[in-house]
């Protein structure tokens, strides 16, 4: 690839929960673009490991990082070791997230504080953790991962639809804040996407998820990742507090 493929080259990209799925395509997509890129995962340690090195095969340098992202001391010690080992960040994708399926009824409180706190507490946490960095450069490119759902609301998924709203509006009230400082803060909101997080779907379930969404087909992480490398480009400093909802046409 030559220099003017690789607008990302010399920035330092954080995804959290890059071990599979889109945060495993948005990891690649950034090295691709030129990143250094820390790999962040939970439990996946071969996983994130395995990403790192399809990354490295762009050229770039990336690290997998473990850290429980809902925990402020992991996403201390991910931040700096990332900042240590690649640079500080100029870019941060909360991608990590759970799903959880069950009616507001059969909510427990302990599946409701587990739900927020990895799809809006810790996107929160790291965004405190980065932006002092961030303002400092007075640059920066902050992507939440949000969902249809956070969006349009998903019955059995009150919980899981609470949350990615609530980082909908956590996005568009960041960007006002930190307009002035060059720094973006958008939201992606995908649908219906093919990943581990659709194991407990059906294969009737997921024909007719298909069938519903009208191009026809489910979502690639690939899909995902596209919007988010557009996002992370600097000649995107304009796009902030937005939402883009890559679905398929499921939610217009
Ligand atoms: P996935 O395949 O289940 O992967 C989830 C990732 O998040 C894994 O890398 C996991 O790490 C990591 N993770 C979970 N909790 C974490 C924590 N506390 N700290 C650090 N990492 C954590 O999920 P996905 O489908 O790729 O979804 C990625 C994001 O897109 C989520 O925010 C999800 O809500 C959102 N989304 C997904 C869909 C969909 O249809 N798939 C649609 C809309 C939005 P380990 O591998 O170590 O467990």
């Amino acid at each position: 690839m030559s220099p003017s493929t690789r607008p990302l080259e010399g920035q330092t990209a954080i995804v959290t929960g890059a071990s599979r799925g889109i945060g495993r395509a948005i990891a690649q997509e950034l090295a691709k673009l030129g990143a250094f890129v820390a790999v962040n995962y939970l439990h996946s340690k071969e996983y994130a490991e395995q990403v790192a090195l399809e990354c490295e095969s762009f050229g770039t340098k990336a690290l997998p990082v473990q850290a429980d992202v809902t925990k402020p001391e992991d996403v201390t010690r991910l931040v700096e070791t990332a900042s240590l080992y690649l640079g500080k960040p100029d870019i941060l994708v909360n991608n990590a997230g759970i799903a959880s399926h069950s009616l507001l009824i059969d909510t427990t409180e302990y599946e409701w504080n587990q739900v927020i706190a990895a799809n809006l507490k810790a996107p929160f946490l790291c965004a405190k953790a980065v932006l002092p960095i961030m303002i400092q450069k007075q640059y920066g490119r902050i992507i939440n991962m949000s969902s249809i759902w956070g969006i349009a609301g998903g019955s059995g998924e009150v919980a899981y639809s609470a949350a990615k709203g609530g980082l909908i509006s956590l996005t568009k009230a960041l960007a006002k804040e930190m307009g002035p400082s060059g720094i973006t803060v958008n939201a992606v909101a995908p649908g219906v996407v093919d990943t581990d997080m659709l194991a407990g779907l059906n294969p009737e379930d997921r024909e007719s998820l298909s069938q519903e969404t009208p191009v026809g087909r489910l979502g690639t992480p690939q899909d995902i990742a596209t919007v988010v490398g557009f996002l992370a480009l600097p000649a995107s400093g304009f796009i902030t507090g937005q939402v883009i909802s890559p679905n398929g046409g499921l939610i217009t």
